[in-house]
C-alpha cells in the first residue's frame, strides 16, 4: 500500500474541475486523480495536462452510478488506504433556453448535483484520512434560491439542527412537488439548479457537524464554495472568470495547512466565508 498523499477531483475532464486538477498537479504533494464519467474524455484530459508537463492520474467515476463510485472507493482503499483530498466538483445545469419539462429538469439535476454528490460522500468520506480536506462545489445562486424559498423552508435550510435524513426528504419532496406542479405553492423557488446547490451547501454543513461529533480528533476540514462565474461549457463565454481563476477557492480549501483549524462547515466565495 502506498503512503503517497492522494487527491481526487470529480467531473474533472473539463471546465473548473480540469483547472482544479491542473492547480493541484502544481501544488499538491502527492498523486492527483482526474476523474471522468467517460474514460475517453478523461484520458484525453490527462494527455492535455501531460503536454503542459503536468502528471495527473486517471480513474473513471460517474457520480450517478453507485457501482462506479464503489469501484473508485475500493481502488483508493486498496492502493492508498484512503484519500487525503476530495473535491466534489461534478455537476450539471440545464440551459435557460432548454424546453425540457421542469419536473424532468428537477429530477435530473437533483440526481447528479445533490444525490450523486451525496453518494460519493457516503462512500468516500469514511476513507478520508486525518488532516484531510473535503470541498463541495456549490454556487452563488444559492443566495437568490434561498431567498426564493418560503420562510418555513429558509428556516429549515438555515437550521443548525437539520439532519441528513431531513435534508434528503426535502430534496426528494422538491422533485415530487415539481411532478405535481405544486412546487411554488409548497414554497420552492423556480430553479432546480438553485435547489440542488442549496442541498449541496446544507449537506456540507451537516457533514462538517458530523465530523465534529464523530471524528473530532482527525482534524478534517470540510467546506462548500462558489467558484464564481466561470467561462466553461456550463456558464458560457461571457462569464467573468477563467477556469483557472474559478479553481482558486476550491484549491485554497483543498490545500489549507495541516495546522489550520478552519474554515470548517462554511460556505466560501473568493476565499472568504459567506453568511448563510
Ligand atoms: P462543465 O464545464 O459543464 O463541467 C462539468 C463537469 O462535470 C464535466 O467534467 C462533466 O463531465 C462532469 N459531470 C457531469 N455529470 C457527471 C456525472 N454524473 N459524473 C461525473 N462527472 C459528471 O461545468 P463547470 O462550469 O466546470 O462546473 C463545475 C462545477 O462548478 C459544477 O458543480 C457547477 O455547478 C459549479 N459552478 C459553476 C459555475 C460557473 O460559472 N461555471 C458557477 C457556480 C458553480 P462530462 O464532460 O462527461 O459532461
Amino acid at each position: 500500500m502506498s503512503n503517497t498523499p492522494v487527491a481526487v477531483v470529480t467531473g474533472s475532464n473539463k471546465g473548473i474541475g480540469f483547472a482544479i486538477v491542473r492547480a493541484l498537479c502544481k501544488q499538491f504533494p502527492g498523486d492527483v486523480y482526474l476523474t471522468a464519467r467517460d474514460a475517453g474524455r478523461g484520458q484525453e484530459a490527462v494527455a492535455k495536462l501531460q503536454e503542459e508537463g503536468l502528471h495527473a492520474l486517471f480513474h473513471q467515476l460517474d457520480i450517478d452510478d453507485l457501482q462506479s463510485i464503489r469501484a473508485l472507493r475500493d481502488f483508493l482503499k486498496e492502493k492508498y488506504g484512503g484519500l487525503n483530498v476530495l473535491i466534489n466538483n461534478a455537476g450539471i445545469a440545464f440551459k435557460v433556453k432548454d424546453t425540457t419539462p421542469f419536473a424532468v429538469q428537477a429530477e435530473v439535476t437533483l440526481k447528479t448535483n445533490f444525490f450523486g454528490t451525496r453518494n460519493v460522500c457516503i462512500e468516500l468520506l469514511p476513507l478520508v484520512k486525518p488532516y484531510g480536506k473535503v470541498v463541495n462545489v456549490s454556487s452563488m445562486v444559492i443566495n437568490s434560491a434561498l431567498r426564493g424559498c418560503s420562510q418555513e423552508l429558509q428556516q429549515k435550510f438555515r437550521s443548525d439542527a437539520i439532519t441528513e435524513d431531513e435534508l434528503v426528504k426535502l430534496m426528494t419532496k422538491f422533485v415530487e412537488d415539481t411532478k405535481k406542479s405544486v412546487h411554488e405553492k409548497e414554497g420552492w423557488p423556480n430553479t432546480a439548479y438553485g435547489v440542488s446547490k442549496i442541498g449541496v451547501t446544507v449537506l456540507s454543513k451537516i457533514q462538517a457537524r458530523m465530523l465534529n461529533e464523530k471524528r473530532k480528533g482527525d482534524h478534517i476540514l470540510l467546506n462548500s464554495c462558489c467558484p464564481g462565474w466561470v467561462r466553461t461549457d456550463m456558464a458560457g463565454p461571457n462569464a467573468t472568470k477563467s477556469p483557472d481563476e474559478g479553481a482558486e477557492t476550491p484549491v485554497y480549501l483543498a490545500l489549507l495547512p495541516s495546522d489550520a483549524d478552519g474554515p470548517h462547515g462554511q460556505h466560501l466565495s473568493d476565499k472568504t466565508v459567506q453568511t448563510w
